[in-house]
């Protein structure tokens, strides 16, 4: 059975008569949290019969939760065929309340999706990539992972949370289902998660860049760059070989990126590979003339792993060269590091539990 997750409204809507129906089912389902047809009780009786035939709502069954010190949360899901994938849930800022208790901010949370069950990419510092490509998650899969984990922490419906597909796999290998989910999430029926909310990374398959460009749809990219020459990327990421790091920061020009954003190059900092200041000063005439901002990701070591965390003091150096030469730099705090957040990594672990 399929999930109704993976209808986008319009199509409802050509299925389903009369067509304000659709809408009903989508406030229902991404509005009011419901888990069965049976709640919707405002279609008649037939229809949530019909429904309940063709269509599941959920496609996901949680296997486990991991909470960090942080606060955010690893989820690990099996899929209706069992396949495992995971989602992580990260608080961006938390809640805040006034003296008398009032509340004067809401939580803001990421989601971060998978895209695929395992991965083609095959980068040396991934689990997901050593354990090879599975298939790829259909757009209401995507979708359930924000669903779901909005229902369980009790986020409001009209919380809105912003979403980057960084989980397993690789999006823009699966275009067609991801521009699908980006649809279905900014639905204001649904869960209204504009584009602008919404960060695709990808490891840089330049003529998927390019056309997910022509699409226009006001999404944002971020690139898995993590070095600045072709020998180190390499090694590093085996797609560079099909696509070198000129031919995507050739497709990147070709990207419409909205006056206020910025590229972002996510560079993965790992000690003696791509950490000295070397390395800063050819990144930063590598960038030259994109509107580009670069995160810096700690290496988050695991085992069977290769390579080290960088030190803090090199990571400080780094980013403050950039920031001084007029290159937006942060660096990413490693959240969940103790649950062990590089994508994968639960996955795994759980896998090897269960051996
Ligand atoms: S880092 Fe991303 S693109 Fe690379 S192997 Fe892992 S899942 Fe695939």
């Amino acid at each position: 059975m399929t999930t109704i997750l993976d209808a986008t409204k319009d199509e409802l809507e050509k299925e389903i008569r009369p067509n304000f129906r659709a809408k009903q089912i989508y406030q229902w389902i991404y509005q009011k949290y419901v888990n069965s047809f049976d709640e919707m009780l405002n279609l008649p009786k037939n229809l949530r019969a019909e429904l309940s035939k063709k269509y599941t709502i959920s496609p996901l069954s949680l296997i486990k939760e991991e909470q960090s010190g942080d606060g955010s949360k690893k989820y690990l899901f099996a899929l209706s065929d069992n396949l495992t994938i995971e989602t992580v849930l990260l608080p961006m800022k938390l809640e805040e309340f006034d003296e008398k208790g009032i509340r004067v901010h809401h939580a803001r949370y990421t989601v971060c999706v998978s895209s695929q069950v395992g991965c083609k990419i095959g980068c040396a510092f991934c689990l997901t990539g050593k354990s090879g490509f599975v298939r790829n998650l259909s757009a209401g899969e995507i979708v359930a992972q924000v669903l779901f984990l909005k229902k369980m922490n009790n986020i409001d419906a009209e919380r809105r949370v912003n979403v980057v597909y960084m989980g397993m796999g690789e999006p823009l290998d699966n275009l067609q289902n991801v521009t699908k989910a980006i649809n279905i999430f900014a639905d204001l029926d649904g869960l209204s998660i504009s584009p602008k909310r919404q960060t695709i990374s990808t490891s840089g398959l330049s003529p998927q860049i390019v056309k997910l460009g022509k699409m226009d749809m006001g999404v944002l990219l971020a690139i898995s760059l993590h070095a600045i020459d072709d020998d180190t990327r390499v090694k590093l990421m085996p797609i560079n070989k099909a696509y070198n790091i000129k031919s995507v920061i050739d497709a990147l020009k070709t990207f419409p990126v909205n006056m206020r954003k910025r590229i972002l190059f996510e560079y993965l900092i790992i000690k003696n590979v791509n950490d000295s200041m070397h390395s800063a000063k050819k990144l930063l005439k590598l960038l030259g003339g994109i509107k580009a901002k670069v995160n810096l990701i700690y290496f988050n070591p695991h085992a069977g792993s290769d390579f080290q965390r960088p030190d803090e003091k090199d990571v400080v150096a780094f980013a403050d060269f950039l920031n001084s030469h007029g290159l937006l730099c942060t660096i990413r705090q490693s959240k969940g590091l103790d649950i062990s957040a590089a994508c994968g990594q639960l996955k795994q672990r759980k896998e090897n539990e269960l051996a």
